[in-house]
């Protein structure tokens, strides 16, 4: 995703109500007030997906996760022109550290889409989708946790099919042309979605225990 730098975009993005201070373990029932299912995105992007998805199902609790600061002021942009959505908030922060901030077995579903694809070989370990976040993933999802995914890009995928498999996952409804098949009817476009979806088929995935 392209990036801008913008000044100050760190104080800016704190000052949002939806940004939680990564300093305190996340306590889901604390934080939203209920029992209701947790679900996160890492790599949230400008936010379209997590907004929409919040706001289509209001018994289940969203964390949108965007490691740069620039990008995630979009998405609080976005948010400070529409009512409060209570069942929503985010973090910037980076994927690596999750552990640091959420407890094991707290979370049902993590969404990725259209992580970057990392393509030189060297750089395979920064795929979210390599094992060493799938040992993250798996530790902080509840027994029957799922992750989702989905991808423009199919060196990603093929590499994401056979590290999730190899990591003892097992994968339903694949698809390999998403917006061309009946999940297209509930499918939630994320931005990069919306504006490159056109140019190239959507590969995704569910993977579980
Ligand atoms: N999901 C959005 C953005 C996709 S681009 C969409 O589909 O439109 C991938 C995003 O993941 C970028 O915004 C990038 O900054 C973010 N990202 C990459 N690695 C990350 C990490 N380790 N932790 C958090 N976010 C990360």
């Amino acid at each position: 995703m392209r990036r801008r730098n913008i000044k100050d975009a760190s104080t800016k993005v704190n000052m949002s109500k939806y940004i939680i201070n990564p300093e305190e373990r996340i306590d889901f029932k604390k934080l939203f007030n209920n029992d209701n299912p947790n679900h996160i995105e890492i790599g949230m992007g400008k936010g379209n997906f997590i907004i929409e998805m919040a706001l289509n199902n209001p018994n289940i609790n969203f964390i949108g996760i965007e490691k740069y600061s620039s990008v995630i002021l979009q998405a609080t942009k976005k948010l400070d022109n529409l009512d409060f959505i209570p069942n929503l908030r985010l973090m910037n922060f980076d994927a690596t550290n999750l552990k640091d901030i959420f407890n094991d077995k707290s979370i049902d579903l993590i969404y990725l889409n259209f992580s970057d694809p990392w393509p030189k070989k060297r750089q395979a370990k920064r795929r979210l989708t390599h094992e060493n976040y799938l040992k993250i993933y798996d530790d902080l999802l509840k027994k029957n946790g799922d992750i989702y995914f989905k991808t423009d890009n199919r060196g990603l995928f093929e590499f994401s099919l056979e590290s999730i498999t190899n990591y003892g996952y097992k994968i339903k409804n694949v698809c390999l042309d998403l917006h061309n098949t009946e999940l297209d009817f509930v499918n939630v476009k994320t931005e990069f979605e919306e504006k490159y979806g056109a140019n190239s088929p959507i590969y995704r995935l569910e993977a579980y225990r």
